[in-house]
């Protein structure tokens, strides 16, 4: 059997991961609906990915102990089959004994007969002899008497010896009889003791068999146990998982009620006082002003003095505001009418996640952190979560760019 007790650790830890689940969970319910934010929600989403991995996990366990426990219910009917045909020979082996048994007894029978017919004879030759006494026809002296010459007498004694003989003979034949009984007897005995040895042989082997099967039958058992735990374990993963689902959808909900409340202006404002719009990057494919190589420009960059307000484009609900290596401290605004805005590399935020603002508010202050090189706005617009061009949305204000050292008018 290749099941071991690393499987077995392996359930273990993944019921310590779900026990930790459940103050998580707890968490996640008394969150107050103002802070859901979306990566709260890619967080939880993580989480029940998790969970489903481990659920697989656990599910591929399942199979392969249950692969071991077909294994052993193969062994132990095939044990069984071995133990019926041992039993149909020990079967066998007893009618030989019984028939070996019958076949003594009947000589047994036999040899009483003999030897009842050697008693009768005996007793008829007795009384022969002594009858020929009392007549005297076996007197030695009647012999000698009655005898009319030495011929005679021989002829008498002779006649005695010849009924002597004949006896003898038959009492012989009588004798050699009951030998040959004896012997068959002997014969039979054998081969039922060999028989019964063989018996005895059979009963162990019986017995060994007997021993495989509790042996299979307690591995049975065992895995039919650690199956029920494995089971126990994967329905609990899978309530874990349905949980988390549901609160996902329902933090989901939250956040696009929460939208949906603020209701968006139709057009965007310029995220920055009006004087700020010379873009030194546009969006698409450009050279990376850091690492050098080509890359795809995800949104436009607004240079600006360090500290210069950045002002909301539209109203909405601030889904994300923290710091990465990228995009350094940035907001994210998600407004109703499925568009979002993203202002990156501020020296200062001013909104926190969850907040709602309105279109003008200042949500933060122009700087450079992050990945950047200089104070500058990176401003992306993403409609239904894709990213667009953001000067697509300012048709009516004169932009420009700077290429190649030179200020130029851009053509929108
Ligand atoms: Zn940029």
């Amino acid at each position: 059997m290749k099941y071991t007790a690393k499987g077995f650790r392996k359930i273990i830890s993944l019921l310590v991961a779900l026990a930790l689940l459940v103050p998580l969970t707890g968490e996640v319910s008394v969150m107050p609906a103002a802070a859901v934010t979306q990566a709260e929600i890619d967080d939880l989403k993580d989480q029940a990915a998790d969970l489903d991995s481990q659920r697989a996990e656990l599910q591929q366990q399942l199979k392969a102990i249950q692969a071991d426990k077909s294994k052993a219910l193969e062994q132990k009917s095939l044990l069984e089959q071995q133990i019926d045909a041992t039993q149909a020979e020990i079967n066998n082996i007893q009618s030989q004994i019984q028939k070996y048994s019958e076949l003594i007894t009947q000589k047994e029978s036999e040899l009483a007969q003999a030897e009842e017919q050697e008693q009768q004879l005996y007793e008829l030759f007795c009384e022969r002899v002594r009858y020929m006494e009392e007549e005297g026809e076996v007197s030695y002296w009647s012999i000698l008497f009655s005898s009319s010459d030495f011929s005679d007498l021989l002829d008498n004694f002779m006649m005695v010896e010849e009924i002597i003989d004949y006896d003898n003979s038959v009492m012989e034949e009588l004798l050699a009889l009951q030998e040959q009984i004896e012997a068959d007897k002997a014969d039979l005995e054998t081969s039922k003791s060999e028989q019964e040895a063989a018996k005895v042989k059979q009963e162990e082997a019986k017995a060994a068999l007997k021993e495989q099967e509790s042996q299979v039958d307690a591995l049975i058992q065992e895995i039919s146990g650690k199956e029920d735990q494995l089971e126990a374990a994967e329905a609990q993963l899978k309530a874990a998982a349905n949980a988390m689902d549901a609160e996902i959808k329902r933090l989901e909900k939250e956040m696009a009620d929460q939208i949906a409340n603020v209701p968006s202006e139709s057009g965007f404002l310029w995220p920055l006082p009006s004087s700020w719009n010379t873009l030194s990057s546009l969006y698409g494919s450009r050279i990376h002003p850091i690492t050098g190589k080509p890359n795809n420009h995800t949104g436009i960059d607004i240079p600006a003095s360090k500290n210069t307000n950045i002002y909301a484009a539209k109203s909405g609900v601030v889904t994300t505001s923290t710091y990465n290596s990228s995009y350094g401290n940035y907001v994210v605004i998600s407004h109703s009418d499925g568009t979002s805005t993203l202002y990156a590399h501020m020296n200062k935020r001013a909104v926190s996640k969850g907040q709602t603002v309105s279109q003008g508010q200042v949500i933060g202050y122009v700087g450079t952190t992050g990945s950047s090189t200089g104070n500058h706005l990176h401003f992306e617009v993403r409609v239904n979560g894709n990213r667009t061009d953001p000067v697509n949305y300012f048709k009516d204000k004169t932009l420009y760019v700077t290429s190649g050292g030179k200020k130029v008018l851009l053509e929108h």
